[in-house]
């Protein structure tokens, strides 16, 4: 259940390999006020002044300090529930709390300011042994042992102020001890480190406000640099990793060199000064103001400095340096993707960028009706479909609007609005208006559909006439889409006797007859060949992937085979969907989505008897094998067919990250080969004039 106040989600990594923490509860993020957008102006409402003491061995956790709160009309002082916790205010003890499901709230008198001198300690969970990726996406306890120390934000391990449902923004000047051996760090920059006979300890400070913070330590072999970064400044980068993943040091700090240099040219200046990569012994991927904390496992996989690392390392601009507005919707993962991920392929060229553009369609062509919402609503990832909107539909938005404004444009709003906003909460609002400011447009109505609406443009290339007058040459094209209509500028190419040209028409209506002048009689007219626009894949289009049935809440389990199969089949059912399966042995009805595990054998005679098509022949070899396909009825299928009970157990670490292919091959729990089926473009052949 939900603590009772409820948190604010974080900002966090977003690929495949690494998951977000987010301190939230379920999916529920209850409102910010309005109120307190403004009050978090660069003069932060509360300052924190703590020195801790963690204890890794002991998991114990005891600590002491000051809290000055500057505005506490209706505030309240709120700390985990296995803290104990003396407080002295104005002189007098702290009354009892009040205990809710997760925490511990303390409702302050209306002074200004008021000062509030704590001491809490308290013992903390042990690590879990082998936590899931999914786990890491839920609530997370303060735990601790020598290997590492995770003290999440949303474990709420130290007091403190909310207004209603929200954490006040809070500066801070913490002080860290830990044993010998140990290195703790919180957010902030550091004001002085001390290493002796007694141990480690660090003081960070931050001036302005920012959100709950986390606390992580461990055994760290600390490498470092000093870079010079934008206006001048020195920039401390660092590792802090455990000793067997020392020598992968080096090309992480290369890789974050690079990155900060990227970042700081695009947008402005670092805030900090420093960035540290510290290692966790859970598979988490989490970004936090100044580091960035990565599981073990995760910094191991040799791709992860080329595609998560920018993305956390992007988040100190976007999520923990300015901070989304998540009552009014969570832009940062979105603009997140698009500078990091998205970007990254365009490096690579636009092959690879088309591709992603073409992956993100499918994924949304995926997302059961249902479970569509529009991007004001998107608060953290918590389930496939709310990726899948609030990390690539949100990105594609940005795609979109750089389209538009061109590219120069866009890239001034954004420093601009980095310049305006940083350190503050902002929301779409916000960058609507530093694009407005730089391109003189009025935005507004573009935002409104994009952000409001839970649906995708339905683009129908629905007719197209050659017309000549003369000597002069014409296509007459209609387009169709749903009411209400998009406002949309569609692409087009057009081939004609003379070559092949691209260029854009806009529709404004559910249908419309629109008139292109050529050069040359034209041949054939397909729509938005590139993928540029946000829209429902039609179904040539949008060739099925396993994600479709696995992210569908009325798929249907079939599992297949002898007892030990079957079981092992249920194990993967459960890895594989979100949310849980409704598991069946055997049969299922006809219509809804399938998720077929068996052993190859009796799966290949089950698709025969069900008149299905047997395993495609590109889907060959390996000890199991994964492919998604359309069936007549119009529900999806996905089939899991293994030689054995041990080859299903082998896929249950990785399968899970190949929603996005239509096809996987695996030996041994590693992927052989995968792909897409193909997709193909609307396009109609335009008859001769
Ligand atoms: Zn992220």
């Amino acid at each position: 259940m939900c603590p009772e106040p409820p948190l604010r989600p974080r900002a966090g990594a977003a690929t495949a390999t690494t998951w977000h923490a987010v301190a939230l509860c379920g999916a529920r993020v209850l409102p910010l006020l309005a109120a307190l957008a403004a009050a978090s102006a660069p003069a932060a409402p509360v300052a924190l002044d703590f020195d801790l003491h963690l204890d890794p061995a002991a998991r114990r956790l005891s600590a002491r300090g000051t809290l000055v709160v500057r505005a506490a009309a209706g505030a309240s002082l709120v700390l985990g529930r296995q803290f104990r916790l003396k407080g002295i205010l104005d002189g007098r003890p702290l009354a009892a709390p009040q205990v809710g499901q997760d925490g511990q709230v303390w409702t302050l008198p209306a002074c200004a300011p008021c000062r509030l001198s704590v001491e809490w300690s308290g013992d903390l969970a042990p690590p879990p042994d082998s936590a899931s990726q999914r786990e890491t996406l839920g609530e997370l306890p303060a735990m601790a042992d020598p290997q590492g120390g995770f003290l999440p934000a949303g474990s709420l391990w130290y007091p403190s102020v909310f207004a209603g449902k929200e954490v006040l923004l809070a500066s801070h000047r913490i002080s860290v001890r830990v044993p010998p051996g140990q290195r703790a760090l919180v957010a902030g920059d550091t004001r002085s480190e001390r290493e002796d006979a007694h141990g480690y300890t660090a003081t960070y400070e931050q001036d302005a406000g920012g959100e709950l913070f986390d606390l992580v330590a461990g055994p760290y072999k600390v490498r470092q640099r000093d870079i010079d970064a934008a206006g001048g400044r020195k920039l401390r980068i660092a590792t802090w990793f455990h000793a067997d993943i020392d020598e992968l040091s080096d090309g992480y700090l290369d890789a974050v060199q690079t990155y900060l240099a990227r970042y700081e040219a695009l947008i402005g200046p670092y805030p900090g000064d420093a960035f540290r990569i510290v290692s966790s012994p859970l598979p988490t991927g989490f970004g936090m103001p100044g580091y960035t904390y990565l599981g073990v496992r995760v910094l191991r996989l040799p791709f992860i400095k080329s595609t998560s690392l920018g993305h956390e390392v992007l988040h100190n601009w976007w999520g923990n340096g300015v901070y989304p507005d998540y009552a009014r919707g969570n832009w940062s993962e979105g603009l997140t993707t698009f500078m990091a991920d998205y970007a990254y392929k365009e490096d690579a060229g636009e092959e690879a960028a088309r591709a992603m553009r073409l992956a993100w369609l499918r994924d949304l062509a995926a997302v059961p009706a249902g479970d569509a919402f529009p991007l004001t609503q998107f608060t953290a990832r918590s389930h496939g479909a709310s990726q899948i909107i609030g990390y690539h539909k949100a990105a594609l938005v940005f795609f979109m609007l750089r389209d538009i404004l061109g590219r120069d444009v866009f890239e001034r709003g954004l420093r601009r609005f980095w310049q305006q906003k940083q350190h503050q909460v902002a929301g779409w609002d916000d960058l609507r208006a530093a694009w407005q400011q730089e391109s003189r447009r009025d935005l507004q109505p573009w935002f409104k559909q994009w952000l409001t609406r839970a649906d995708l443009p339905r683009l129908r290339l629905a007719g197209a006439r050659p017309l000549r007058e003369g000597a002069r040459h014409a296509l007459e094209i209609d387009l169709e889409q749903q009411a209400p209509a998009y406002v949309l500028d569609v692409p087009l190419a057009v081939t004609t006797a003379a070559g092949s040209l691209r260029t854009t028409l806009r529709i404004d209506a559910p249908r419309a007859r629109l008139r292109l002048d050529l050069p040359a009689a034209a041949q054939e007219v397909t729509l938005d060949p590139d993928f540029r626009l946000a829209r429902a894949l039609v179904r040539g289009e949008a060739p099925p992937i396993l994600r479709q049935v696995l992210i569908d809440a009325a798929t249907q389990v079939v599992t297949l085979g002898d007892a030990p199969t079957q079981a092992a089949a249920t194990r993967l059912a459960r890895a594989l969907l979100d949310p849980a399966p409704h598991a069946q042995a055997g049969a299922a009805a006809s219509g809804r989505p399938r998720l077929v595990i068996g052993s190859t054998t009796v799966v290949e005679s089950w698709l025969a008897t069900q008149k299905l098509p047997p395993r495609p022949t590109q889907v060959a070899g390996g000890d199991m094998a994964a492919w998604a396909l359309q069936t007549g009825d119009g529900g999806g299928l996905a089939v899991v067919a293994a030689r054995d009970a041990a080859a299903l157990d082998a896929a249950l670490r990785a399968l899970p990250h190949y929603g996005a292919q239509s096809w996987v091959v695996m030996e041994g729990g590693r992927v052989k080969t995968r792909g897409n089926w193909e997709g193909r473009p609307q396009s109609l052949r335009v008859p001769a004039e």
